[in-house]
């Protein structure tokens, strides 16, 4: 607070400048403005809390944090020397880091083996032991003895139940808790169970319906798609891209999460790709980097959106016009993604519109959370729904559709799956799974930190970390199977 005399001062010296029309004493100067990344926070604080629970906290010191980005290099520009730049200001490759991550998993899972092999020769020996000395009558040895007191189905036989710690499991507030300690096993059987909050009843499970999910044990990472990173705690910046001699740009630099639908789509050479909702078009960018799609089409139903995919296109293709779109190879459309009819696709996108939470958290431009948005947010699941049933109608038999957000949202990640899947159940005769990827993602902890996968009920989630400050971005791989 300034005294009377320096306000005077300060006012005549122009160091003040009055912008309200009423005195700093009146009501409307003195209420506390909400703004729209208030209202976001709030809303996100009441919901996240339910479904987080105590990693709630963590997620949102990540989402307001410093957001890391990584740098894919342009197979187009000045490959080489931008890859030396990098890898000298101490950049990693993202596809080494998973080698090696994948080679320190299998070290430890052939130890493991090896210990269980172990143990299983001593157990034999053991019952060897025991049954010589009943045909020998001899007595028993005071350790084989001390076993059998202190097995686990002896102590458990034998202890007393303290009732006071024992928790209803389907209560509300319990079970997203015991959702983080429960193994997957314990939930089996639990198919119901859903995370989110209570008052988020936003599905009704069909029994009819029988979402069959299959494991994937691991991921290609195609040998062209160099995308660089700073290491956990890192928090180093890209120096802006800059142009080569070829004209374009040397890298591209965006959230590493969206490294990793694209790397979900499992794309392979001579691919015919869509990229149903493509603006600004960082991802149809990744998809154009692993040298793999013979055809993409990217489409978004924005006009204004559209000229950013081509901007960025052209910033980063040489020749665009004469090498790509008149060849056929690249295809910008401008639709609505329900309506397009284009069919037989090996590969579908669809990154869709969402509550885009962490721009929703720190930007009051554009955010969904504006009180005159109210409608489009709420509509959301509903849009999100009718461009993934698309999506599935779209696909060829074997094709892959993978499904990706950037929000936490339980609702617009795996609900939105859910029902979708239901929908085109009802609607066609076409068969979809669910491909599961959390065995192969175990090799991308060192960069990623992902949602307990107990917490997710067919995609994947990468969440805000502070040492690891990416996403979220919420994927899900869905297979065409007939
Ligand atoms: N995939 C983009 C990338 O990685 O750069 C980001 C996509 S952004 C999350 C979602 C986009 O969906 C927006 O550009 C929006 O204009 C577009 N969109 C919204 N509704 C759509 C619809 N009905 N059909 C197609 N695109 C839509």
């Amino acid at each position: 607070m300034y005294s009377s005399a320096l306000l005077k001062n300060l006012l005549a010296y122009g160091k003040i400048i009055i912008r309200n029309k009423h005195k700093p004493t009146h009501w409307s100067v003195q209420r506390k403005k909400i703004h729209p990344v208030d209202k976001a926070l709030n809303h996100f604080d009441d919901f996240y809390k339910q479904v987080f629970s105590y990693n709630w906290p963590s997620i949102r010191r990540g989402l307001l944090g410093k957001q890391k980005y990584v740098a894919v290099i342009n197979n187009y520009g000045d490959v080489e020397e931008t890859i030396a730049k990098l890898e000298n200001q101490g950049a990693l490759n993202m596809r080494t880091l998973f080698h090696l991550e994948k080679g320190y998993i299998q070290e430890k899972y052939e130890e493991n083996k090896r210990v269980r092999y172990l143990e299983k020769i001593w157990k034999m020996e053991k019952q060897m032991d025991n049954k010589f000395q009943e045909e020998n009558n001899t007595p028993e040895k005071p350790d084989s003895k001390q076993v059998k007191e202190y097995s686990l189905e002896a102590s458990l036989r034998n202890a007393d139940i303290d009732s006071s710690r024992l928790v209803d499991g389907d209560s509300r507030e319990m079970a997203p808790i015991l959702a983080q300690f429960l193994p997957a096993t314990k939930i089996k059987g639990k198919e119901d169970w859903i995370p989110e909050s209570q008052h988020y009843q936003y599905y009704n499970k069909d029994p009819n319906i029988n979402v069959v999910i299959e494991k994937q044990h691991d991921f290609h990472f195609p040998e062209h798609l160099n995308a660089y990173c700073y290491e956990q705690s890192n928090y180093s910046d890209f120096e802006l891209p800059k142009k080569g001699i070829t004209g374009v740009y040397n890298y591209y630099l965006m959230d590493g999460g969206s490294v990793l639908p694209i790397l979900a789509l499992d794309l392979k050479p001579g691919n015919k790709v869509l990229d149903m909702c493509a603006s600004p078009g960082g991802k149809s960018y990744l998809a154009l980097q692993t040298l793999y799609p013979e055809y993409l089409v990217c489409n978004d139903v924005s006009y204004s959106r559209v000229s950013r995919i081509f901007k960025v296109l052209e910033e980063y293709l040489y020749d665009l016009n004469e090498r790509w779109i008149k060849p056929n190879r690249l295809k910008v459309t401008n639709s609505d993604g329900r309506s397009i009819s284009e069919n037989n696709f090996d590969r579908i996108l669809v990154d869709v519109p969402c509550t885009t939470d962490r721009h929703s958290v720190i930007e009051n431009e554009n955010n969904i959370f504006k009180p005159g948005r109210i409608k489009e947010r709420l509509q959301l699941p509903e849009l999100q729904c009718a461009l993934l049933v698309q999506a599935l109608k779209l696909v060829c038999e074997g094709g892959v559709v993978v499904y990706s957000t950037c929000s936490l949202s339980p609702i617009q990640n795996d609900g939105v799956v859910y029902m979708a899947l239901k929908q085109v159940w009802e609607e066609t005769k076409l068969e979809f799974i669910v491909k599961d990827l959390s065995p192969a993602l175990a090799q991308i902890r060192s960069v990623f930190k992902l949602a307990d996968q107990n917490l997710m009920k067919y995609g994947n989630l990468v969440i805000p970390f502070v040492s690891q400050n990416y996403g979220p971005t919420y994927f899900c791989k869905l297979e065409r199977i007939k």
